[in-house]
């Protein structure tokens, strides 16, 4: 009896780790599998169809059902790197040089999933919550994966992954970077530590989503800093209180003594803040950062203040206490011996904390993904890559990530920030090396791509490209077309 031949691994080349994959099987990093023989790319190729149409929302999981093959159906359709593969070594042509006619211009757009070992995220937690101070330390799965970075207004700014985490570090730093950076950038939840021991923070994140900080959701971003609140609602609480402190971690706000108070003429009431005085009505370090009023660790109010100025003050005098997000609010009176007594909040007042609150915005995590894409990816565009910069930089080649528009960083190189949500759903995917993989498309004319020395050889045209499962998106919310003349500099009459 003869036994059949058992089936021949085949060997993925799309990667350095050159995984050997057996029939049925996908490859270490589930994004190439081996079917009856042939290496697939498992993820279909992404289409963003009606690039030139505006605010149409993804289509979402599913649309692809829908496909019916008819690649220019419904607007001028643009192909994604999402799912196109990557290649490797790097100096051979794009999976995808595609070209098709715009508006009158031969424009062609070269497709690639990048993997980036020198990449990371910037995330901006929308929250007055001492979360870390600048330069604490990030963990995700007990390893460090990045830092605090500083806070910017009402927020407060991470930095995670990036090269020292991914390859800088242990074997399992480099595991755990690699996953958080994943999940962040395809909108799914992390769960970091931030700091150590007593002061640690427990932080989810997610993008899109309002942090959970400690097991709290947070719900709204602050309206200003102390100062900022006291200018907007000065004249809302003229002739209801006497006295209005805004509670904030960074710069606490008193009514009586704010310009804004100057300028209404109240009149000084023998308040002591503790507290460093900034300019007048302006308070800095009233407290220590915690999760308390305003960012602070405190829970009571009064705590903040030293004794009243029995010179200035009188029994009777009105004051509010608020925090920057109008969530914490009370209002006191001083009794006979200037102390001040909770009392219950007059309705105006109550009125006004409701539209600090209304001012505020939701609270959320933004995630934008940063990378280098000006290294050996450049390969699989020109064979002469520091061509492709320069074309970047000249504002003859566009860059975008998932067809979503990006940011690109002066100076050397093409580095570039894309915000997460705007791009497909599913755009990244991960190498063990370890690694993260993102699209990349470079659009530009046929001609320009030409004189960089292009692949001109591999161009086809967009009709031709089929590919099994294809996937259908609508685009995104902001509407951006890679392919717009309004990217280029010769749509704007500059000098060819
Ligand atoms: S990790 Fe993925 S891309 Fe790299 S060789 Fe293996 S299957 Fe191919």
């Amino acid at each position: 009896m003869s036994v059949a031949p058992k089936p021949e691994k085949i060997r993925c080349d799309a990667c350095p780790v050159m995984c050997y994959i057996a029939d049925g099987k996908s490859g270490a990093c589930d994004r190439y599998a081996n079917h009856a023989g042939a290496l697939v790319r498992v993820d279909p190729l992404t289409i963003i169809e009606g690039t030139a149409q505006k605010l149409v929302p993804f289509l979402g999981e599913g649309a692809a059902q829908d496909w019916d093959g008819d690649i220019v159906q419904g607007g001028r359709p643009f192909v994604t790197a999402v799912g196109a593969g990557t290649t490797y070594p790097d100096y051979k042509p794009a999976p995808f040089i595609v070209s098709q006619e715009v508006e009158g211009v031969d424009m062609v757009t070269v497709v690639t999933e990048g993997i980036f070992s020198y990449c990371g995220v910037k995330v901006k937690i929308d929250t007055d919550r001492f979360i870390g101070h600048e330069r604490d330390v990030v963990y995700a799965q007990g390893e460090p994966v990045g830092h605090v970075m500083t806070s910017e207004y009402g927020s407060k700014m991470l930095s995670l992954g990036g090269v020292e985490h991914l390859t800088g570090g242990t074997k399992s730093e480099g595991r755990a970077t690699c996953a958080a950076l994943l999940s962040l950038c395809n909108r799914e939840p992390v769960a970091v530590t931030i700091g150590e021991g007593d002061t640690a923070t427990h932080v989810v994140i997610e993008a899109g989503k309002p942090p959970v900080i400690n097991g709290d959701t947070e719900k709204l971003m602050r309206v200003g800093c102390g100062s900022a609140t006291i200018g907007m609602f000065a004249r809302q609480w003229l002739g209801h209180v006497d006295e209005v402190v805004v509670v904030d971690d960074h710069i606490t706000g008193v009514l009586s003594e704010h310009e804004a108070g100057k300028q209404l003429d109240l009149p000084p009431t023998g308040i002591k803040i503790k507290g460093r005085r900034s300019t007048p009505g302006r308070y800095f370090q009233v407290a220590k950062p915690g999760t308390g009023w305003g960012g602070t660790d405190i829970e009571e109010p009064l705590n903040i203040l030293g004794p009243f100025n029995a010179k200035t003050a009188r029994p009777g005098m009105r004051m509010l206490m608020v925090s920057t997000t109008g969530e914490q609010a009370d209002y006191f009176e001083l009794d006979q011996d200037l102390v001040p007594r909770r009392r219950p909040m007059p309705a105006a007042l109550q009125s006004s904390t409701a539209l600090i609150a209304e001012n505020c915005e939701p609270s959320v995590c933004s995630v934008l993904f940063m990378a280098g894409a000006g290294g050996s990816l450049r390969a699989g565009v020109t064979e002469n890559p520091v061509r492709l910069t320069r074309s970047v930089k000249e504002a003859l080649t566009h860059v975008s990530c998932g067809g979503a528009q990006t940011y690109v960083w002066p100076g050397g190189g093409i580095t570039v920030m894309v915000d997460v949500l705007d791009m497909p759903t599913g755009s990244f995917g991960y190498v063990p090396t370890p690694a993260l993989v993102a699209p990349v498309e470079f659009t530009l004319r046929v001609s320009d791509y030409r004189a960089l020395g292009g692949y001109v050889d591999e161009i086809q045209p967009v009709e031709d490209v089929t590919s099994e499962g294809l996937r259908r998106v609508a685009p995104n919310g902001q509407g951006h077309d890679p392919m717009s003349a309004s990217h280029y500099r010769w749509d704007k009459g500059a000098e060819e």
